[in-house]
């Protein structure tokens, strides 16, 4: 098997989290709530109600982006009440994080409960270990997979991680693993990303 840990794809053939504003019959479906689409003033009446949740795995993406999107505040406003739901209805997240780490962790400081995935990341091996560090599951992008010193730390693992299609149409989740197995002779890479997947839906 293969997962693909976020991909706006609700046709993908493989095992995948999929972002989406509705549930998909049979599939793994995130609410999405994306930090890009939040207004510029924070408006409680707007966000997900609780009775949505039960039809979904997961919720997000949710986050903070620094260089798109409202204001720092607002967005971070909108990220703490959309942990609070997450954390109410017992729900894993899927987080969207530009530049923003330290308002992350500060706010997932309030919500040591939730599961937490960090999507499309490609940022130092140092920031690697420290969001293992807080037991945040990594899903890597194609773009990750061509860095080699990000690429070397998988081989010995501090913490779940997998990949993810995300929003391109081109990228297959197994070209990847595929891609890591032959280039970092990481060997078991899908089966460990499988169940970090199914231990990160709890599956
Ligand atoms: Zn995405």
């Amino acid at each position: 098997m293969a997962s693909d840990f976020h991909t706006h794809n609700p046709d993908t053939e493989v095992r995948a989290l999929i972002s989406s504003s509705i549930p998909l019959p049979g599939r793994f479906t995130s609410l999405e709530f994306h930090p890009w689409q939040l207004p510029e003033i924070f408006d409680s009446q707007i966000l997900p109600s609780p009775d949505l949740l039960p039809d979904f795995a997961a919720l997000g993406e949710i986050g903070i982006d620094k260089l798109r999107g409202p204001g720092n505040d607002i967005q971070q406003h909108y990220l703490h009440a959309l942990l609070s739901l997450a954390a109410d209805c017992q729900k894993p997240v899927v987080i969207h994080c530009v530049h923003a780490f330290q308002e992350l962790f500060a706010a997932l400081k309030h919500f040591s409960g939730i599961k937490v995935m960090l999507h499309g990341f490609n940022s130092s091996p140092e920031m690697l270990d420290e969001l293992w560090k807080r037991n945040i599951t990594v899903s890597f992008s194609r773009k990750a997979t061509d860095k080699i010193s990000l690429m070397n730390k998988l081989g010995n693992a501090g913490g779940a991680y997998g990949f993810e299609s995300d929003d391109d149409p081109e990228c297959n989740v197994m070209q990847l693993l595929d891609k890591v197995k032959t280039l970092f002779n990481i060997r078991d890479v899908e089966k460990f990303t499988d169940r970090c997947f199914a231990d990160f839906l709890e599956i």
